[in-house]
């Protein structure tokens, strides 16, 4: 027992989050020696890595030609020109080696007849820089996520990384000068505190798809670290920009991997029209997901959408051959099978646009160092990191393309991983926590201690993530956003009051969802004030009011702070590293 009365262990290193992007990181760690502990609010091998279907992004060039230039030239485009090259220079190169990494692991890629590994197209690819379709996606059927997670645990088992499963990471822990000291968690079956401190803390607690009714997310992706770092004091960044999924299954959200696509299916309309060919007549139904996704918004609302109700699109598959659907996509097939009662060889899959991916997040610069604004330019926070989902480095931009996700965590998290190895040769010691520094983290602690009579945080969550829907989906405008915004700080407000019932059985999940409900409110707060600032359409942001890319005053990311829920904003990083900077062009597919 230590300070405060907690409980109280010490690391090297602490990794919030063992998704693909905190498993990479820790391995690299564990690999040097370094004495990482990773905490996850689930057992590590049901974080929502495990969900991913499609695939992996290198330009391996097994199927058709490729080369790391393509890819990184359709990166920026599909970014809309607001990823930063440097960055996306970074990943694109890396990626063919963490591919190779990733099959020693044992990832089992699905092989062609050759023997090398399988690739397929997916949306926005191109070979010679925007020229006729590439294949770089590289899968393990439609189950990549489940094969990539499942070999980066059984690493760190190996490795020997002290895991702490069903562990919720609070807040996390600073000292008066910005040094990060570690996180004050909470053991979900106890309920009991532990305060975890480390010389450097990585966060990598995934997206917040649950701040929209229909997603494709898992329930636990709250954006919790991301939220963490707001009440930290930093800013978070681009929050407007959030990818919705072409084709969710219709009214429920799971996804449908972009990989049906690839494979050769393709979106009708209740017309049986093949309507893709008109907003995209080159790429079709492999455009960006941004434009099949408002395309597909259009088409409903212009009254072509299928059903009783016209809201959704088909998915057609049934021209490629049961033996193929049911070789390459054979997750999809029970999926469907079990929620539809259809067999997608056979039977168009009833899709409409998802909340699927958070382009947003906590800023960081290629190694992962999470980065704050100092004078003209940007700092480092020491100590602190963040990759995946949760952060924002960015090579997404204002739209992310299928694929590059895994490639992302992957990426980043070995970079993170290297550059804290290089932090703790030159910091060796653990720097002196005291009393006040555990205190914020502390308060937040107890505040759901109090119990009543007052509003239920699952009828909260499920206003809150409503009104989301409502007022800030694929297409956008002011008076809309405007009237959303009020809504969500009344919401936010009513968090704020808000206790937890008290019931003679109360289980310490009650506590986490509130915890939860809480940084959901305060990324729709950022989310929906960065989008009503945002004066123009990019990417995955459309505003009905501004439809066109404004280059001119817009090709900036956003910052918002909590702290006045006030927003700011910096350059994009047009230089990349060693190649040509590709200049914002019109974006056509
Ligand atoms: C259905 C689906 C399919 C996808 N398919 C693809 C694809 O084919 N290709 C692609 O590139 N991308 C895909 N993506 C996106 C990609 O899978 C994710 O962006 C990526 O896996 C995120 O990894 P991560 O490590 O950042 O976070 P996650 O895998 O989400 O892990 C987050 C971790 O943080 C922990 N955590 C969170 N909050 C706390 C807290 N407060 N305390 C303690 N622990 C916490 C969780 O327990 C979990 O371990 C898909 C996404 C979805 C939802």
């Amino acid at each position: 027992m230590g300070l405060h009365g907690l409980a109280h262990r010490k690391f090297d290193t602490l990794v919030i989050g063992a998704g693909g992007g905190g498993l990479r990181a820790a391995l690299q760690l564990a690999q040097a020696e370094a004495n990482v502990a990773v905490v996850s609010k689930v057992f590590p091998t049901r974080s929502h890595t495990v969900a991913a279907q499609g695939g992996m992004n290198a330009a391996l060039a097994n199927v058709l030609p490729d080369n790391w230039h393509w890819h990184m030239y359709d990166t920026v485009k599909g970014s809309d020109y607001l990823g930063d090259q440097d960055a996306i220079e970074y990943m694109c190169r890396a990626a063919s080696h963490l591919v190779y990494e990733l099959e020693h692991a044992g990832v089992p890629f699905s092989r062609l007849d050759n023997g090398k590994i399988y690739q397929r197209p997916f949306g926005g690819q191109s070979q010679n820089f925007g020229g006729e379709q590439a294949a770089r996606t590289c899968a393990a059927a439609d189950r990549t996520g489940h094969a990539i997670l499942h070999a980066l645990y059984q690493q760190n088992i190996r490795a020997k990384t002290h895991f702490f499963d069903e562990f919720y990471a609070i807040d996390l822990v600073t000292d008066e000068e910005g040094f990060i000291l570690g996180a004050l968690t909470l053991e979900i079956e106890t309920g009991e505190p532990l305060l975890i401190e480390a010389k450097t803390t990585l966060i990598a607690t995934g997206g917040a798809g649950q701040l929209f009714r229909t997603n494709t997310n898992a329930h636990i992706n709250t954006g919790d670290g991301i939220a963490m770092v707001l009440r930290a004091g930093f800013p978070i960044q681009d929050m407007e920009f959030f990818q919705f999924h072409p084709t969710g299954i219709a009214g429920k959200g799971m996804l449908i991997t972009e990989g049906a696509r690839g494979e050769g299916g393709y979106l009708v309309n209740s017309e049986g029209e093949r309507f893709m060919e008109r907003y995209a007549p080159h790429a079709k139904d492999l455009a960006s997901r941004d434009v099949v996704s408002r395309a597909i918004a259009i088409e409903i609302r212009e009254g072509r959408g299928c059903g009783p109700d016209g809201d959704y699109v088909h998915l057609k598959m049934d021209h490629l051959g049961r033996e193929k659907v049911h070789k390459r996509l054979p997750g999809i097939c029970d999926m469907t099978r079990t929620f539809l009662g259809i067999d997608p060889a056979e039977q168009p899959i009833p899709v409409a646009p998802t909340a699927h991916y958070t382009m947003g997040g906590i800023p960081t610069n290629r190694h992962g160092q999470v980065v704050v604004p100092v004078g003209g330019g940007e700092e480092p926070v020491p100590g602190l990191y963040a990759v995946g989902e949760c952060a924002c480095v960015s090579v997404h931009g204002a739209n992310r393309l299928g694929g590059n996700s895994l490639l992302d965590i992957v990426v980043f998290g070995r970079a993170a991983g290297n550059h804290i190895i290089g932090y703790l040769g030159e910091h060796r010691y653990h720097r002196r926590m005291d009393e006040a520094s555990v205190e914020r983290a502390l308060d937040h602690l107890h505040r759901w201690d109090r119990k009543g009579e007052g509003e239920s945080v699952a009828e909260l969550r499920a206003e809150l993530q409503a009104t989301m829907e409502k007022y800030c989906s694929v297409f956008r405008e002011a008076s809309v956003l405007q009237e959303g915004l009020e809504k969500i700080h009344a919401i936010h407000a009513r968090v704020g009051d808000a206790v937890l019932r008290d019931r003679s059985k109360m289980f310490n999940t009650a506590r986490i969802e509130a915890f939860e409900l809480e940084n959901l409110a305060e990324l729709a707060v950022a989310t929906v004030t960065a989008a009503l600032a945002r004066q123009e359409s990019r990417g995955a942001h459309s505003r009905i009011d501004y439809p066109e890319r404004d280059d001119q005053h817009w090709l900036k990311h956003s910052l918002f702070f909590l702290d006045g829920q006030r927003l700011d904003f910096k350059p994009v990083r047009m230089r990349p590293l060693s190649v040509e900077s590709f200049p914002p062009k019109e974006r056509v597919y």
